[in-house]
């Protein structure tokens, strides 16, 4: 779908100044302080972001931080540019334009998937594909918008600890900027990202324990100048708060690729919740500044439980959950997720929905034979969770659903490709036209 010129999506709008941001101290010009999502208490907005979000939450409830702008908040659509990625919302971001490290991400397209829609319950579905950022994932809008801020700042490394997208897309973005990136993994750790991860330059740095991953970036950021992206302690709170403001742009795209309105859903893939909280803070924007009529109703497709047991039982503190199953979904499978994504969810009067393992690789061929669109198996448990959903008569099937696609399926072919499928060879093209003929009849149709 093409966009909509912002100006003609809003009618009269006042007149912003677009902060020039200019010079290193971006941070300090656009972020005014940070409050807590959970208690609202304030701190610095020169704060030292330690992962371990509010200090006054941290015995009941951990909890993130989320940055505060100046007292005039511009509009989303206003001050926009027609730069070509999702920069052109600078003016909401924690970062000017000319800081930016980008490789063009954003402006994903909103693909309207009747077929697959139909399958699940709900025609109206539409699919914004986030695997064609430029490392295949949707962790590009929170990279993009974090190793601009590090860089900004002066510093010289970054790092996480993931091994998945999130460190693909790290490492990509550091080498763009000309900064060191340090993945942190645990030993035994494979597969396309982590080769990905390597192929950007990045060192990997494996630990026999898991917890170990985070001790060693912890001990990083109180003896060195790290900037650190992904979350190190736990119970874990979420990502890098200036990163997740990336996520604020999908709920900019999908509205104005939606005519200027919201959806009645927007499902997503949900591990610790960074895009869900920001895809929320998106649309709150939009809603309180009068570019969208009503907020749509966010959904979390989940692996173990967490959000929804927080859900049904009230309490700010998620529950760990057994890890009963090893989940294919391996970019979502926590046992733990966190309050940024339980409190969108109570916000927006959500839902979360745990999905196993069954169905998950035939929802992947499903939507690629049905769509074109080849998702990671993590992508496709929104499809699952939309057709629950829809099973238990919560979302009525003249809805307009908003399934966001997190990442491509080339990241997870080893889970989801059976290494015994062989495809028959033949000798001659006369071989080949007789199998043709007698297993696809329809072909000289
Ligand atoms: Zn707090």
């Amino acid at each position: 779908m093409a966009s909509l010129p912002f100006r003609e999506l809003l009618g009269d709008v006042s007149e912003h100044s677009p902060d020039d941001g200019s010079g290193p101290e971006v941070d300090k010009s656009r972020v005014q302080k940070f409050v807590c999502i959970r208690c609202g208490v304030s701190y610095p907005g020169d704060l030292a972001i330690d992962s371990r979000g509010c200090e006054k939450c941290r015995e009941t409830a951990p909890a993130n931080l989320r940055p505060v702008y100046p007292a005039h908040q511009p509009h989303p659509f206003d001050g926009a540019t027609a730069q070509g990625s999702l920069w052109r919302f600078a003016h909401m971001l924690p970062c000017a334009a000319e800081e930016a490290v980008t490789l063009g991400e954003g402006q994903t397209p909103l693909l309207a998937a009747p077929r697959i829609g139909a399958f699940v319950g709900v025609p109206n579905l539409v699919i914004k594909d986030e695997g064609r950022n430029p490392t295949w994932s949707h962790k590009d809008r929170f990279s993009t918008v974090a190793v601009s801020i590090a860089r900004a700042r002066g510093a010289k490394i970054v790092a996480t600890a993931s091994s998945g997208n999130a460190g693909a897309s790290l490492a990509a973005y550091a080498a763009r900027a000309g900064l060191k990136c340090i993945v942190t993994t645990f030993a035994g750790s494979a597969g396309a990202m982590l080769s990905q991860i390597r192929k950007y330059g990045a060192t990997v740095v494996p630990l026999v324990s898991k917890m170990d991953r985070w001790s060693l970036l912890a001990q990083a950021a109180d003896r060195y100048d790290w900037f650190i992206a992904s979350p190190y302690h736990g119970p874990v709170v979420g990502s890098h708060p200036l990163g997740i403001e990336g996520y604020k742009t999908i709920a900019y795209e999908i509205v104005e690729q939606s005519g200027g309105t919201a959806p009645d859903w927007c499902v997503l893939p949900v591990c610790y919740g960074d895009a869900l909280s920001g895809v929320w803070a998106g649309f709150c924007e939009l809603f309180a500044q009068g570019a969208i009529a009503r907020l749509p109703r966010l959904v979390a497709a989940e692996v173990h439980g967490s959000l929804a047991a927080a859900l049904a039982s009230g309490a700010d503190a998620l529950p760990e959950r057994p890890m009963a199953f090893e989940s294919l979904a391996v970019s979502i499978g926590t046992p733990r997720s966190t309050f940024q994504a339980l409190k969108a969810l109570r916000d927006s009067c959500g839902h979360a929905v745990p999905v196993g393992n069954q169905g998950l690789v035939a929802m992947q061929e499903q939507l690629a034979r049905d769509e074109g669109i080849f998702a990671e198996l993590a992508s496709v448990t929104p499809l699952i969770a939309i057709s629950t959903l829809r099973r238990q008569r919560i979302i009525a099937p003249t809805d307009r659903v908003v399934a966001v696609v997190t990442a491509s399926g080339l990241k997870d072919l080893d889970r989801s490709v059976t290494p015994d499928r062989n495809d028959r060879i033949f000798q001659t093209t006369q071989d080949a036209w007789r199998w043709l003929d007698a297993n696809e009849p329809r072909l000289a149709s």
